[in-house]
């Protein structure tokens, strides 16, 4: 089965986040249940009585790729509320604290460790940095 998502012609700017601060406040909001390693359950923001699954892949690069339920994700958008809920809820069990980026150079400004998640193409995805906690073996 080869089902093509319907590309537009204008420029796709919608996929990223446009306030990352923000977003990450909501996120916190948020209950995120740890399934597995790479699997939580994130409460949703437009309805208390829905949950979305987030699944997280940590690649060896410090690349993220994180798949949700939610329509935002479904349309390629990077960074929904309910993966920056996951991602913090996963640092947190390390005793981290995360921070969004839009830009590598802010993000490397931090001087912490920085990780990307990735978008649907190159250049979609938001940049992360991790701090705190005692190890930074990732496992
Ligand atoms: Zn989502």
């Amino acid at each position: 089965m080869c089902l093509k998502a319907q590309s537009s012609q204008g420029a796709k700017d919608n996929v990223k986040p446009k306030n990352l601060k923000r977003l990450q406040a909501q996120g916190k909001e948020l209950n995120a249940n740890i399934v597995n390693r790479h699997t939580l359950v994130v409460e949703s923001t437009s309805s208390p009585l829905a949950n979305h699954i987030v699944t997280v892949e940590y690649r060896a690069d410090g690349t993220i790729h994180a798949r949700c339920t939610c329509p935002w994700a479904l349309n390629g958008g990077v960074a929904c509320s309910h993966v920056i809920a996951a991602l913090e809820r996963l640092a947190n069990t390390k005793g981290r604290t995360l921070s969004f980026w839009h830009r590598k150079e802010d993000a490397e400004r931090q001087k912490h460790r920085v990780l990307y998640l990735e978008g649907l193409r190159d250049g979609e995805g938001v940049w992360i940095t991790s701090r705190g906690g005692h190890t930074f073996s990732e496992n």
